[in-house]
């Protein structure tokens, strides 16, 4: 049995409406440890029938047995396992990786096999070529013999049964030339089948036999050695057989590729280093963006429970008819409009109450000195302060006579002090609103604020004030009633809506005309609502991601093109489809994890600062975190798809003819 039979072999092109032969019938048989030199002129199909002979290519027609096996009849896979393990290429271009040391190099092939000791093996290759001095250089400080040697010794890392070599020494002057036939020359004599493609008869003179070839058909075959060579170096006809397909050989093996397929991916952006960043900053901007919207929304949601809850668990709120959520009265009639003696009447009548405190709000303009300030005006009864936890810090809170009196007094929070009086003390000055005199006697103690809202952006006055002299108005907003025990909280609010029945004279369903809620609904309603703002903050800022994803196919699109002749190398070498697939996906996914943990980083600095300046509430919380890596993994992946498979799908031969 030959190591190579070929019967017939005929390879056509479609140029256009143009058939190009290649081969026209070729039969060929080569032995086991054969020294062969294929010579022609230039378009005589020299290259073609290497490629087919090298399983790069697939002939039209014809059959092709390599160890017996009829190649046609196997699957991408297997072909590229066999490339693998059998044969070694080395090709006239060299075909190193660039900015990957020798020894790198020559492991290149190994990542696509199970075979073991990648880097004692690659190095004893080299040993082999004679470059145990060039172990750790990069192809651009080599020169080109010296890297055709490289080459070759990646050929020889599996220990091939066959080298295939392309106008080898090409390139190369004739020192080098000679340097590089007589390294063919020891391995065909340690048992090893060569293949030379050449125009160049003094490359011939090396080979054992030599096959013209002119218009796709063997115009000669001579043989310069009548006895075929039968006696050849066992460990050279058969791979090293180390393919024992244990499960814990497969792990070491897929490890191996990984780690390979990573230390390329960051030598392959660290080689382009401001593309790479250009990438990574739309994702980085989408991450931090994210990243930053939600802990807006997760502290707004909190400081908002927060202030909800020193509220108190144990308060009720009335206020007129519930159409007015829906912003217009539908029964209009029907609404009731709550009065101060609504307030009283609850206070005196209702068991079990502590505290009662009607308000009015509405906007006004502050002044003092030069100072003008437009704030939120609040009028209430001195129950006000025990309800809304807004014991004065400084100064005193005022008393139900002084509302009775209209007293023009207040009590401002801090930001007021700080836009209207700065460092002086406000307590017993007196400022404008809204061109009424009034006296500052006390200051509310600090809540914070979100960016929904400011807590401390108020002036407090009395009730009675408010509505005469400042607002207009004649009926109360809302009425906060304080339960003085909280089990009591169902029967105190069945006695508010009983008594207000009956002082309102409502007829039909009283929850039209008035409506009475306890903290939990109001806490219900308020986080439902600042959950689906920072639901919509979040999506808007994941449409960054999205460009962002978008980035970075483009630059995957851009890479795969550039390294195309990589790709057809990786091939030739042995990577599967799969493998390269792998490879590229996972520089996409590199670049976006890089770009999502810068993202995380800038988005954390974000929400740091702006609490520390502008003093809202802002969460990071690890959820946000984690689901930040996961989306923009995600991204990765998503986007570097398409990429990927366009490079897994290139043709080996086509791709390394790629310009
Ligand atoms: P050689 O290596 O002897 O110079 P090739 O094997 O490269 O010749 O080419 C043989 C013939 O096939 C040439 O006429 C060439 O133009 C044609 N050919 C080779 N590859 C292709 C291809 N991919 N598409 C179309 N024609 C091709």
């Amino acid at each position: 049995m030959h190591m190579i039979e070929l019967n017939d072999i005929f390879k056509t092109y479609l140029v256009g409406d143009n058939v190009v032969h290649a081969l026209r019938g070729v039969s060929l048989k080569i032995g086991q440890g054969e020294f062969v030199a294929i010579m022609g002129p230039s378009g005589s199909g020299k290259s073609t029938l290497m490629h087919i002979l090298g399983l790069l290519d697939i002939p039209t027609s014809g059959s092709y047995k390599l160890n017996g096996r009829e190649v046609s009849e196997l699957e991408e896979n297997a072909l590229a396992k066999l490339r693998n393990e059998t044969i070694g290429f080395v090709f006239q271009q060299y075909n190193l990786l660039a900015r990957t040391s020798a020894r790198d190099n020559v492991r290149l092939p190994l990542i696509y096999s199970f075979a073991s000791d990648d880097t004692v093996k690659a190095e004893a290759r080299l040993r082999e070529v004679g470059l145990s001095d060039r172990i750790h250089h990069k192809p651009n400080e080599l020169s080109g013999g010296q890297q055709q040697r490289v080459a070759i010794a990646r050929a020889l890392v599996n220990r091939p049964g066959i080298i295939f070599a392309d106008e080898p020494t090409g390139n190369l002057d004739s020192s080098s030339e000679r340097e590089i036939m007589d390294i063919f020359t020891k391995l065909n004599q340690e048992g090893i089948t060569i293949i030379i493609v050449t125009h160049e008869a003094e490359i011939a003179q090396y080979a054992r036999r030599v096959i013209r070839i002119r218009d796709g058909k063997i115009q000669s075959d001579e043989s310069k050695d009548l006895i075929s060579k039968k006696e050849s170096n066992p460990s050279a006809q058969s791979p090293e057989n180390e393919t024992q397909s244990s499960f814990k050989n497969f792990l070491h093996f897929k490890t191996r590729e990984l780690t390979s397929h990573i230390t390329q991916a960051l030598r392959a952006l660290l080689a382009n280093k401001v593309r790479s960043g250009l990438s990574m900053l739309g994702i980085l901007i989408g991450v931090a963006s994210v990243i930053a919207m939600m802990a807006l929304g997760s502290g707004a949601q909190e400081s908002i429970k927060q202030q909800l809850s020193s509220l108190g668990s144990n308060v009720l709120t009335l206020r007129p008819g519930s159409q007015r959520s829906q912003g217009v009265a539908m029964e209009s009639g029907a609404v009731t409009r709550l009065t101060l003696e609504d307030a009283q009447d609850i206070k005196q009548s209702v068991a079990n109450i502590s505290g009662v405190a009607p308000s009015v709000r509405g906007r006004g303009q502050a002044v003092y000195g030069n100072k003008n300030w437009s704030t939120q005006i609040v009028g209430t009864t001195s129950d006000y302060s025990a309800i809304r936890a807004s014991n004065p810090a400084v100064g005193r809170f005022f008393t139900d006579d002084e509302g009775r009196q209209r007293s023009r007094i207040a009590v401002i929070g801090m930001t007021v002090v700080k836009e209207l009086f700065q460092e002086k003390n406000p307590i017993g000055e007196v400022m404008k609103v809204n061109k009424v005199n009034f006296l500052v006697i006390g200051v509310l103690p600090e809540k914070g604020s979100t960016p929904f809202m400011d807590q401390d952006d108020m002036i407090i006055i009395p009730i009675q004030t408010a509505m005469r002299r400042l607002l207009g108005k004649d009926f109360v907003d809302s009425i906060d009633i304080q339960v003085n025990d909280e089990s009591k909280m169902d029967y105190a609010e069945d006695a508010v809506s009983q008594l207000m029945i009956k002082r309102h004279h409502v007829r039909g369903d009283p929850d039209s005309s008035f409506q009475i809620r306890n903290m939990a609904d109001i806490q219900e309603a308020v986080s439902s609502t600042s959950r689906i703002l920072s639901l919509l903050l979040a999506s808007i800022a994941s449409i960054s991601l999205l460009v962002g994803g978008i980035g970075i196919m483009n630059i995957m699109l851009v890479s795969v093109t550039e390294r195309t002749r990589e790709i057809g190398l990786r091939k030739a070498l042995g990577a599967t489809k799969g493998s390269i697939l792998e490879q590229f996906l996972i520089e996409a996914v590199i670049v976006s994890l890089i770009g999502g943990s810068f993202g995380i980083l800038l988005g954390w600095s974000i929400a740091g600062s702006l609490s520390y300046f502008a003093g809202w509430m802002m969460i990071v919380s690890p959820t946000s975190v984690i689901m930040a890596v996961f989306f923009s993994a995600g991204t990765g992946v998503a986007f570097g798809l398409w990429p990927a498979q366009k490079a897994s799908r290139l043709h080996p031969i086509e791709a390394l003819r790629y310009e």
